[in-house]
């Protein structure tokens, strides 16, 4: 692969740097700690036209590729996590529309998702159910044309705010169906659908996590995605790359603003008449996490290439979850020892990485479901 970027790659990540410095981390802090939802951020990205970003031109959209969306979610997940998170499920969404949405409901959906006035969250999860997703309880029942819908979804982030919900539900409930029982519907909010409690978390602040309720919903039959029941695992599985990609590029993100914090750090704090950067055991740290924020940006740079090629990517995108969210929990652990006691405190922005980093262990499927994922990858293509 190539991480020669074109003059308008580059051009865009300069553009959405310069806006994450001015406009994300000066206010990052305060809004985290309260738990906030950053809407002047939201208002003026939406401005700016990223809701837009991975959506393709013909609807109203900038059609990023996903190596240039990786690169701007390293670039705002650097600044704030949570702000890469309002992004993640919008854009999943926009890929399930993209890739097997009927014309009539990428038309329909696209253009106001483009610019935001339509958010769009994603949502499999239940209390009962994530790694397990062919568990999935929650019932649509056919009638006449709209399909009624009943259960509780977890862990829906985004769940209050966005308007429109891919969600997957069982249409078939022979319990021999398993997968081929679930289909996704797009549900757009209304009576006998709502957000229910916010979930309160460790970090991932100022954006809602939510259980989601269904009661009698009804959503017309012209929301199925795609129009053929059944195809809801593996709509989802497909898009749930694009959630990985996000996920590892966030963690290369949280990774480079925790090195870059303690590399100055280290050259400020002084014991033993000299900067600490000076002590061979520090300069062992720093030479190791930039080590591996770099393999962990290759490895997502390069799921996203094979993204981009329209081909699927379950192995590639689940290794770079894997690695780049394991490297960032290590490399934002090393940064808080550097920083020493002071990396404990509220004052320094490490306690806040610290507590973020964690979520990406485990969100768009565990770590130990990515094993899963590339070895049964593995097996199929060296099978004997
Ligand atoms: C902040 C946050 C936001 C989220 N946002 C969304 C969202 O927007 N939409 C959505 O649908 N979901 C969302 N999720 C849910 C997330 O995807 C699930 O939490 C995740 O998939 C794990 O599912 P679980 O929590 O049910 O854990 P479980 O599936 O119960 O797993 C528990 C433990 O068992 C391990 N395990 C399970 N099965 C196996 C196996 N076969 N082999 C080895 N180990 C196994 C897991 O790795 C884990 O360590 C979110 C979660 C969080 C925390």
């Amino acid at each position: 692969m190539s991480v020669v970027l074109s003059p308008e790659q580059r051009e865009i990540v300069a553009t959405v740097r310069e806006f994450v410095e001015r406009e994300i981390i000066p206010v990052a802090p305060r809004l985290e700690h309260d738990d906030i939802f950053p809407d002047e951020i939201v208002e003026r990205m939406k401005q700016l036209g990223f809701f837009g970003f991975a959506i393709p031109e013909r609807y109203g959209g900038a059609g990023l590729d996903y190596v240039t969306y990786a690169l701007v979610v390293e670039e705002i997940s650097r600044g704030w996590m949570s702000v890469s998170g309002i992004l993640n499920t919008h854009f999943i969404v926009a890929y399930l529309l993209a890739t097997v949405g009927t014309e009539e409901q990428r038309r329909r959906f696209l253009p106001p998702m483009a610019t935001g006035a339509i958010r769009a969250g994603f949502s499999m999860s239940e209390p009962g159910c994530g790694s397990d997703v062919q568990a999935v309880q929650t019932r649509a029942r056919r009638d006449g044309d709209a399909y009624v819908i009943d259960g509780t979804k977890m862990w829906a982030t985004n769940g209050e705010r966005a308007q429109l919900v891919a969600t997957l539900v069982r249409t078939d409930p022979d319990p021999a169906a398993r997968h081929r029982g679930l289909s996704c519907i797009l549900c757009e909010k209304g009576p006998g659908f709502r957000a229910g409690r916010a979930i309160e978390k460790l970090g991932y602040k100022g954006v809602e996590t939510t259980e989601l309720v269904f009661e009698g919903n009804r959503q017309p039959v012209a929301n199925l995605l795609g129009g053929t029941e059944g195809q809801g695992f593996p709509q989802m599985m497909a898009a749930i790359e694009v959630g990985r990609i996000n996920v590892a590029a966030r963690g290369v993100g949280v990774a480079r603003a925790a090195f870059e914090h303690a590399i100055r750090y280290a050259q400020e704090r002084q014991t033993f008449g000299q900067p600490i950067a000076q002590h061979q055991a520090i300069q062992f740290k720093l030479a190791d996490m930039a080590t591996k924020i770099e393999a962990a940006r290759l490895l997502t740079l390069r799921a996203a290439e094979q993204k981009d090629r329209g081909e699927r990517a379950d192995v590639e995108a689940g290794m770079a979850k894997l690695f780049a969210t394991e490297a960032c929990h290590e490399v934002v652990l090393e940064a808080m020892r550097i920083f020493g006691g002071y990396g404990y405190s509220k004052e320094y922005p490490v306690e806040r990485l610290y507590r973020d980093a964690p979520l990406l262990l485990i969100g768009e499927g565990t770590n130990e479901i990515q094993r899963l994922v590339i070895a049964r990858g593995l097996l199929q293509r060296y099978a004997i």
